[in-house]
């Protein structure tokens, strides 16, 4: 494989598109007064992006200006000035990077200021922390709140009384709130057209995940995956952009399957595939390009992640319809990771260990989200007895820089790729 520099590598059009994309939506929120457009707060498990834009509203993401805050190296900050105001070490970091954040004035990624959201829509999909978060911006912001309650799948799938149930909350609590607070009255076609839009994005979203199957891979499904995850799953899913940022995306990476080409890294192009992992959780922040560094530097690729599926798991099948607008939005809700049981992330993951051929399963276990974590040693012995591969652990954080320890990580990290490697030996010497 040729080495590419990195100049070349930042260049390629999807990035610049995507980069586009997300300042102009912090120019949308940042105007947002002047403009007269209302504000919505909403999470991005189970986000309903496509009726929020039936009432333009701008979309405002708190996790996704937490992790913008961690990759600026400004969430440490942020933890402490919410530890001062009471909140307790094991609160996910999330939630006190948002309240230090407001503290401090409330700056996006541009430096300017965030506006207050005129509405908190609450898809409730299985955190609670989600509930208790929007309690504490409800009794700072005053202002009107929605709650959807999305039932867990507690038997490992939706039934239809649990998506009538969620259909009826959307016609009766969602819509009209969203109808008082914007202004503007609900057109069901508009909503249509939104559908039928992600619906195609979702399509080469999900062709540009499993082109990880192939060998090598031409994309890293985690590093380079939380990128490929940023449109469909925040503000733009529903928009003509979003299906242009997965066009292009996606004829981005068919030009390096044909070349045989590995994933870009923030180095350039990776040389040598030696390692094919699946990693469960969300990534650290504050050291994202040092955590990803230690992988690429060994010629470990991810092909499959659970992080790429926070948002919305399509690889089983889901697109959004829009003949079935409603229901749609419930189901969406419904299946998303966070609102899965155990039993079905275990499945999941052996499914992808075996469809990916995988080395093995990597969980990297956050210390201040329960949502991710509870269970994760189960999943790890679980996976291993399944799949007959090996499983490791390694700790950090989402965006509090305390708990990033490079020298453990990598420890952890070249120990678990010996171990593969002994497997492998293992095998090559019985065979
Ligand atoms: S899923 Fe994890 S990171 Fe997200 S709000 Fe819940 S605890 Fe925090």
């Amino acid at each position: 494989m040729s080495a590419k520099p990195v100049t070349e590598a930042v260049k390629e059009l999807s990035m610049l598109k995507q980069k586009t994309m997300i300042a102009g939506n912090y120019e949308l929120l940042a105007t947002a007064r002047e403009s007269g457009r209302k504000v919505v707060s909403t999470f991005v498990p189970g986000n309903l992006n496509e009726l929020i834009m039936c009432f333009d509203m701008a979309n405002n993401l708190p996790e996704i200006n937490a992790i913008q805050s961690g990759m600026r190296k400004k969430s440490g900050g942020y933890i402490m000035e919410a530890e001062k105001r009471g909140h307790s070490e094991d609160v996910c970091t999330y939630v006190k990077t948002d309240i230090g954040m407001i503290a401090k004035g409330n700056l996006g990624p541009d430096g300017r200021a965030l506006p207050d959201p005129d509405l908190l829509l609450l898809s409730y999909t299985g955190c609670f922390t989600f509930m208790k978060w929007f309690e504490l911006l409800r009794q700072h912001y005053k202002c009107e709140t929605a709650m959807l309650h999305v039932p867990y799948e507690g038997d490992g799938h939706a039934s239809k009384n649990m998506r009538d149930y969620v259909v009826k909350q959307i016609k009766e609590e969602v819509i009209p709130k969203l109808e008082r607070v914007s202004g503007v009255k609900f057109d069901i076609d508009r909503l249509r057209q939104y559908l039928a839009e992600s619906a195609k994005a979702e399509q080469n979203f999900v062709w540009v995940l499993e082109s990880a199957k192939h060998k090598p891979s031409p994309i890293d499904a985690y590093f380079g995956g939380v990128y490929y995850i940023g449109p469909m799953f925040t503000s733009f899913r529903g928009t003509a952009d979003a299906t242009e940022y997965y066009r292009l995306l996606r004829q981005e990476i068919e030009q390096r399957i044909a070349d045989r080409l590995g994933p870009v890294t923030p180095d350039g192009e990776m040389h040598e595939e030696r390692y094919r992992l699946v990693v469960e959780g969300p990534p650290n922040w504050t050291s994202f390009r040092d955590f990803w560094k230690m992988f690429y530097d060994e010629g470990a690729v991810v092909v499959a992640s659970t992080y790429t599926k926070v948002g919305g798991i399509y690889d089983l099948g889901f697109r959004h319809d829009p003949d079935h607008p409603l229901e749609t939005l419930a189901e969406y809700c419904l299946g998303c990771y966070t609102n899965r049981n155990l039993p079905a992330r275990v499945d999941l993951i052996e499914k992808y260990v075996n469809e990916y051929e995988a080395d093995g399963l990597l969980i990297n276990s956050i210390k201040s989200c329960n949502s991710f974590s509870a269970g994760q040693l189960l999943v790890l012995r679980e996976i291993e007895r399944r799949t007959g591969k090996p499983a490791a652990f390694i700790e950090t954080d989402l965006v509090d820089p305390r708990y990033f320890s490079p020298a453990n990580v990598k420890n952890r990290l070249e120990s678990y790729l010996q171990m593969i490697e002994q497997k492998r030996h293992g095998a090559a010497t019985a065979a």
